[in-house]
């Protein structure tokens, strides 16, 4: 895009990015610009594409919703594509989580993005609590997460460079350790000694991944204790599966793992496969009891103006559909296993450390002199990987491999060819 567009991009330094690649389709794994390069999408277009772009029978059915119905109102209306997806996730979701009569999720919020389903997640976790009468205001979080960019999530995620400029309006949370490999008794410890006076309301996690948190990745069993010691004080737990959900820790759901049922469950980015913002928070009956009163002041008071958007909700059917109806969870194997193949070449390599992955995401550390998410490195990779048509985004000195579903083995050998073929930095 020309150097005096109008537009102001996202987490773009504009006196220092490079001009835009100005993006005119995609299929597949593949973006194509506008002057007809090919660019291999390795970051899935921030982690939302799953089984890869403009997948037809996604793209038909926001054909189709698109001359039916655009949009409506969703307080007091209703429409069949919002009705179906629930029905359809509660069912999905539940299965795939083994859950019982007595702990399962029930009920499902729309809104739009994977920040509003986190911010509608804690918002019900404080509802239930003043709406039953116990004044628990604390929430608990992990150090080094990210759950979004609005306030709220600003404040649940880690404090640094992100928001460092909102710091004053953030609130306090109870921050617990990271669950790094041979020391998950302190994180354990911590989160016990968080909760023994039952003042907590939720403890929010992303399960088993810290996406933004530089993919920092953690074993299941902690997370299921990490679920039982939330139990034990009546904490609500809250697993944020925004970036983990939709096949990417490799189950459908990172929770599934740890064989957990959480109280609240944001999901996002995938759910309509990657081509419309659209974003569900589940919650069990509890929760949705607890805001259920002819006292008018238990409503819970949240939405947006595209809430359960007509077409959005089209496209996320047709995600369901192909996820029941397509041998994805077989893709997603073959991608963990070739990830898996690709990444041992790096183990030994100096250059690297803390190789890691879990499912279809695959993570390593460049070493470099200024690690952190403004490590210079990270622009660097960034270019040389673009001149050999592969778009990687790293986090700092982090750099990840994170393709579509669809992605072949050729395709993903290349992108580690491509990064392999770095100079020392
Ligand atoms: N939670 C997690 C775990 C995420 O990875 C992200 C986005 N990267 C969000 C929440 C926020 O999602 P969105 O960018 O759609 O608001």
């Amino acid at each position: 895009m020309p150097n005096n567009s109008p537009v102001w991009h996202p987490f773009t330094q504009h006196a220092l990015a490079p001009e835009a690649l100005n993006i005119a389709r995609a299929e597949g794994a593949w973006l194509e610009t506008a002057d007809g390069r090919r660019i291999f999408d390795a970051v899935s277009s921030w982690w939302v594409i799953t089984h890869g772009h403009c997948h037809p029978k996604i793209i038909e059915a926001i054909r189709e919703q698109a001359t039916k119905l655009d949009q409506v109102i969703f307080a007091g209306c209703t429409h069949e594509p919002a009705e179906k997806l629930a029905s359809k996730l509660i069912d999905l979701v539940n299965s795939s989580l083994k859950s019982t009569a007595t702990r399962r999720l029930s009920h499902v919020f729309y809104s739009d993005s994977g920040s509003t389903a986190v911010e509608v997640a804690l918002k019900m976790a404080l509802g239930y609590w003043r709406n039953t009468g116990e004044p628990r205001t604390k929430i608990i979080a992990m150090e080094y997460g990210y759950h979004g960019d609005t306030i709220g999530t600003m404040s649940a995620g880690a404090r640094g460079v992100f928001n460092a400029a909102y710091e004053a309006l953030l609130f306090d949370v109870k921050r617990i350790p990271f669950p790094k490999a041979g020391s998950e008794q302190a994180t354990l410890d911590a989160l016990r000694d968080a909760t023994a006076d039952r003042s907590a309301a939720c403890l929010i996690v992303e399960p088993l991944v810290l996406g933004a948190g530089g993919m920092m990745m953690y074993d299941a069993a902690t997370l299921a204790i990490m679920k039982q010691i939330c139990e034990a004080s009546g904490t609500l737990f809250v697993a944020d599966e925004v970036m983990t959900g939709w096949g990417r820790s490799g189950t459908l759901l990172a929770c599934e793992q740890a064989a957990i049922v959480p109280d609240i469950m944001g999901l996002a980015k995938g759910l309509t496969g990657g081509s419309m913002p659209l974003a569900v928070t589940l919650c069990s009956q509890a929760i949705f009891d607890a805001h259920y009163s002819t006292d008018r002041t238990k409503t819970f008071f949240h939405s947006s103006s595209y809430t359960a958007n007509p077409i959005a909700c089209a496209a996320a059917l047709a995600n369901v559909d192909i996820w029941l109806t397509e041998p994805v969870l077989e893709r997603i194997a073959r991608l963990t296993r070739t990830q898996s193949e690709c990444l041992a070449e790096f183990r030994h390599d100096s250059r690297f450390e803390n190789v890691r992955q879990t499912g279809t995401i695959a993570a390593l550390d460049l070493m470099a002199a200024d690690a952190g998410y403004l490590a210079n490195v990270g622009p660097k990779v960034t270019a040389h990987a673009l001149e050999h048509g592969i778009l990687l985004r790293p986090l700092g000195n982090t750099v990840y491999v994170m393709p579509p579903y669809c992605t072949t083995a050729d395709e993903l050998k290349r992108v580690y060819d491509v990064l392999g073929s770095m100079t020392r930095q």
